[in-house]
């Protein structure tokens, strides 16, 4: 029997509240005055300009291959240790994925491996903060530069997280943002699309509003409204907006517990990697944790397997995580790139530990002598 499950979503006490009072105004489609204050919430607290409230991260990628205008023929760059998601929102318009490897010890892309993988075609990097810690930022906007490329920030995993002081989400071309049930502030299924190039903000609000200047028309800046751009239904309703409101009046506490426990399983565990039987997560300088994931690297897949039912014996759920893109059933026999080892190794090793806002101090301490039991023996 599980007696400690692996992820429980919390509540912060007014999601209810505030849903039915949307449902009482009877407003309950998107861009209403839930979805303004959360898109205020999110500009005052990490500066994004014209922050918008999708159906999913999901959508907040698909947002950003348009907005790209990615056609066929086009490549972009992707880590393929990430969800499927990362790829699919780009394959959708048909773009060619060029996969990238992980670094050796961080799952994150490696920058220095994006230059040889650039084309004539190329036309976007697109990055993953795993574990919502930073990926090389600057190194990566700079080759981006370059070669005139866009970078996308698959930030589904990052709030609130941090490159050299700056919030993840406003360093790339574009960021996307997760706030499925699964991440630190949830609603549900719900996303966020961050554009930080004004022209691109402009027509964001477009194709989040099926294509047409219904926003700039309830602004008061046009007389009417139409079909301006392609575009599609990417807002989020109301009642979700009202749902993920009252979750980020917590942000805070909510962070501020995550990013505990996190800490709690890095100090509790480092002997294990001080002796070399695990690896830690690594948090860079130029990064911060906060406190999505924690997560230990095992020497092999047997390994892994038998740590994840040993804690299963005690009653602990742990879970591995993502299996390569590069060699998934949908896109192993269209991979012509080179051995991505790196990668290989986090889907065959990487194991994930409970953390949830919920987590008691004692659990925490029977999760850590589990597997301090386990490297005992
Ligand atoms: C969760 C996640 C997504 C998908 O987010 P949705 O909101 O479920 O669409 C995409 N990329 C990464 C890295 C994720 O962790």
């Amino acid at each position: 029997m599980t007696k400690i499950r692996f992820n429980k979503p919390y509540l912060s006490g007014k999601e209810l509240y505030y849903i039915s009072t949307t449902i009482h105004t009877g407003r309950t489609a998107g861009n209403n005055e839930f979805t303004k204050s959360c898109h205020r919430f999110f500009s005052e607290r990490f500066g994004f300009n014209k922050p918008l409230l999708t159906t999913s991260c999901t959508d907040a990628l698909e947002m950003s291959s348009i907005l790209m205008n990615i056609e066929p023929g086009d490549e972009v760059i992707i880590p393929s240790y990430t969800f499927v998601s990362t790829a699919n929102a780009f394959v959708l318009r048909g773009a060619s994925i060029v996969f990238a490897d992980s670094y050796k010890d961080n799952p994150n892309i490696d920058a220095d491996s994006i230059e040889s993988l650039i084309t004539e075609k190329t036309k976007a990097i697109v990055v993953v903060h795993y574990a919502g810690i930073a990926c090389d930022m600057d190194k990566i906007m700079e080759i981006a530069a370059r070669h005139k490329l866009f970078v996308v920030e698959d930030a589904a995993q990052a709030i609130d997280s941090y490159y050299k002081g700056e919030p993840l989400g406003s360093l790339g071309d574009f960021a996307a943002f997760s706030f499925h049930e699964t991440k630190n502030i949830i609603c549900g299924e719900g996303g966020l699309l961050v554009t930080n190039q004004i022209d691109n903000a402009n027509r964001a609000e477009i194709i989040w509003e099926k294509g047409t200047n219904r926003v700039a028309f309830f602004r008061g800046e046009v007389d009417k409204y139409g079909w301006v751009d392609v575009g599609s239904s990417f807002l989020m309703s109301e009642i979700l907006a009202a749902f993920l409101y009252a979750q980020l009046e917590h942000m805070e506490e909510i962070q501020g517990k995550r990013k505990l426990i996190w800490k709690n399983y890095y100090e509790g565990l480092v002997n294990l990697e001080d002796t070399g039987r695990v690896k830690l997560p690594e948090v860079p300088d130029y990064a911060t944790q906060n406190g999505h994931l924690f997560y230990m690297v095992c020497e092999s897949l047997s390994e892994r397997s038998r740590l994840i039912a040993h804690l299963k014996a005690a009653g602990i759920s742990s879970v591995f995580h993502y299996q390569s893109l590069h060699s998934s059933k949908f896109f192993s026999e269209q991979y012509r790139g080179q051995a991505l080892p790196n990668t290989d190794r986090f889907s065959d090793c990487l194991l994930r530990l409970p953390l949830f806002f919920e987590l008691s101090d004692s659990d925490q301490a029977l999760v850590i002598s589990k597997v301090q039991e386990f490297y005992k023996k």
